[in-house]
């Protein structure tokens, strides 16, 4: 796809779809699974109408329960991050999927299985170690950490700060003042910062479940670049990495009072980013309605034009999600 306006090439969203184990108490009988992988692009589901057929569907890549961390790190997202490091341009990078599917399993990981943003980081800091080494040209990293929950921003690594807006500079730049911005040298610098940060919202998460799966996560990586000789030839670059809300529709749980109204507009951000990105898949680059969100606005430099973008679909395989998944089976289709 090539933008008429600027005449650069558009890069397409890459779709990735994933599901994890199905989970089952060691003493009882695990439960049925309605997806399977038929190939390592195809994924057959169970038909919801005839529970006797299956429908496939075909993406770039179809990561089953067995997938490995670096497997999926190493297919969907590296082959991106030389867009951010070389060519210094803004990469984008979502899980999406209803709660419980894996999202932060795949953003997140483990201390034993570590998922997108510590490989991330780990090869950022290598690949310009060594592409500095050997050119005349400078690179800094820092890092901001936020949530949008109900609409608003909020700061992860001050929560004393409250009440953010966004701006655009003139460049189209998208800005969040007053947000916390680290400098971050290497990788334990990196972690000294962040590992606080998600631990407590980790805990937080617990006793307030609720928000977990209505926020979106985002920690934005930013690069500068500069040669030694000419440090005013500077050049600036966004990576985001976002786990958003569950796509489950909240309407069907039997939400009552408050949390029914809330549900009822569903998640604004979450609905809308299908918007953008169905928008941009047509080509459609006047009508994309990044201003009806605030995760959508506040990406709007990383989605579409110059921006590379990847999306991992997770899915829970057992049965009782069938719904829950033919919804996310939906967005994804409509993604591509
Ligand atoms: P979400 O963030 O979408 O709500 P999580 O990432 O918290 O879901 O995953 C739910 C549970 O499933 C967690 O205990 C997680 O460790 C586990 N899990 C998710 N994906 C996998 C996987 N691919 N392999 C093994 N366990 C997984
Ligand atoms: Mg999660």
């Amino acid at each position: 796809l090539v933008d008429p306006n600027s005449g650069k090439n558009m890069s397409k969203i890459n779709v990735y779809l994933r599901f994890r184990p199905v989970f089952h108490k060691p003493d009882e009988e695990p439960e049925d699974s309605c997806i399977r992988s038929a190939d390592n692009s195809t994924i057959e589901m169970i038909n919801l109408r005839n529970t006797q057929e299956t429908v496939s569907y075909k993406f770039q890549q179809v990561f089953g329960e067995n997938s490995s961390q670096e497997e999926v790190f190493g297919t969907a997202l590296q082959p991106l991050l030389s867009h951010f490091t070389d060519d210094v341009q803004n990469v984008s990078v979502f899980a999406y999927g209803p709660t419980g599917s894996g999202k932060t399993f795949t953003i997140l990981g483990s201390d034993e299985t570590p998922g997108f943003i510590p490989r991330t980081l780990r090869h950022l800091f290598a690949r310009t170690r060594k592409n500095c080494s050997s050119s005349n040209i400078t690179a800094t990293f820092s890092m901001s950490y936020i949530e949008i929950y109900q609409e608003n921003v909020h700061d992860l690594l001050d929560d004393r700060k409250k009440l953010f807006s966004l701006r655009q500079d003139n460049c189209g730049n998208i800005l969040i003042p007053g947000i916390t911005e680290i400098k971050v040298e290497n990788f334990n610098d990196f972690e000294k910062y962040f590992v606080p940060a998600s631990h407590q919202r980790r805990m937080a998460k617990t006793s307030l479940n609720e928000r977990s799966s209505r926020s979106h996560t985002i920690l934005i990586v930013k690069l500068t670049t500069q040669e030694r000789k000419a440090p005013f030839l500077r050049k600036t670059a966004k990576l985001s990495i976002v786990d958003l809300a569950g796509s489950e529709d909240n309407r069907q749980t039997g939400n009552r009072g408050l949390r029914l109204k809330e549900s009822s507009a569903i998640n604004t951000s979450l609905h809308v980013l299908g918007k953008v990105v169905v928008a941009l898949n047509k080509n459609n680059q006047h009508r994309v309605p990044y201003r009806d969100s605030k995760l959508t606005r506040l990406l709007q430099d990383s989605l579409g034009g110059s921006s590379h973008t990847c999306m991992v679909v997770n899915l829970s395989p057992e049965m009782s999600s069938i719904f829950d998944t033919q919804r996310a089976l939906n967005f994804a289709t409509k993604s591509m």
